[in-house]
């Protein structure tokens, strides 16, 4: 005779089995490559459906390629209306609602504010800042149809304090910790969170230039964690700021740098001596 298992056992090995992100759907911009890459990937072992969506095809069709049924390439300039129409329609054809969109898109250049073109300063808030906005503005019809959802907008460390020759990065960075805390003041009654994530230094692309690999490396031998994160890092901080977990913190910064807000750690020797 078959063992049956009461109700309740039952219930809680469902539980058990479901996933975070289970049958939602998920934009990640800048999903192509980097941290965007990673942050596609953990949303799909999550069980989220998702939408990689950036400039790069070639990246972005490998990519989701290899993640299968539970994702799509769809081409994205962020700083583009119509191709934000065209992003969510996919999405929601495809998959059906938006329930999270991640705005990871972004782009830094180097350069003292006197010596830089006004071009590249547009640029920068262009993708970073206006890109964001753009995001947020397209998803929202499609998270009310869903019920709900999360937003979340990667600023940086550098969206909490300055660093030299990077103006319009850092510009752009506070503007995305603004726009997020107006969006969340907004959305809430919408059931939409809307919170940003302030990454120290992490290995990608971007920090792979030859002005960005010293910049980085010169940070990183100063922290209290005397590292250079793995973009997989910054992906479990995005799970759990856009899943329920997180389900009563809007408008607010999550940080994930090291401690680069900590300012610069004591040399080793020195805190050994003071330990002593
Ligand atoms: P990356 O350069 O490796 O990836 C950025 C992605 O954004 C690329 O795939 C690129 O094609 C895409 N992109 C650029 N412009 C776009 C546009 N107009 N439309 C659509 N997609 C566009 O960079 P990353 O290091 O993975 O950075 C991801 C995010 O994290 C960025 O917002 C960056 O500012 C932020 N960040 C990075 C670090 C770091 O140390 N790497 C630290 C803090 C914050």
């Amino acid at each position: 005779m078959p063992h049956l298992k009461p109700p309740e056992v039952k219930e809680q090995q469902a539980a058990r089995s479901m996933k975070r992100f289970d049958h939602r759907t998920v934009i990640v911009t800048g999903g192509a490559r980097g941290m965007g890459a990673a942050h596609a990937r953990g949303f799909v072992a999550e069980g989220a459906n998702v939408v990689i969506a950036d400039l790069l095809e070639k990246e972005g069709r490998t990519l989701a390629d290899e993640l299968g049924d539970q994702a799509i390439f769809s081409r994205l300039d962020v700083t583009s209306d119509r191709d934000w129409a065209a992003t969510v329609a996919a999405a929601e054809h495809v998959f059906g609602p938006v329930s999270v969109l991640v705005n990871n898109a972004g782009i830094v250049r180097f350069g003292p504010i006197a010596e830089t073109e006004p071009a590249v300063w547009r640029q920068v808030i262009d993708i970073n800042l206006t890109g964001t906005y753009l995001g947020i503005r397209a998803v929202v019809s499609s998270m009310r149809k869903a019920g709900g959802g999360a937003i979340v907008n990667i600023s940086s460390a550098g969206g909490m304090m300055a660093y030299p020759n990077t103006a319009a990065y850092v510009a752009s960075k506070w503007g995305a910790r603004g726009l997020t805390k107006t969006a969340a003041l907004e959305l809430g009654r919408d059931n939409i969170r809307v919170n940003s994530i302030h990454p120290g230094p992490v290995r990608t692309p971007m920090t792979a230039g030859p002005d960005a690999t010293a910049a980085v490396a010169a940070q990183a031998r100063h922290l209290a964690i005397p590292r250079v994160a793995e973009p997989e890092e910054i992906t479990q901080m995005v799970l759990f700021v856009a899943s329920d977990e997180a389900g009563f913190s809007t408008g607010s910064e999550f940080i994930v740098d090291g401690g680069v807000l900590l300012g610069p750690a004591p040399p080793y020797e020195r805190a050994e001596a003071a330990v002593a």
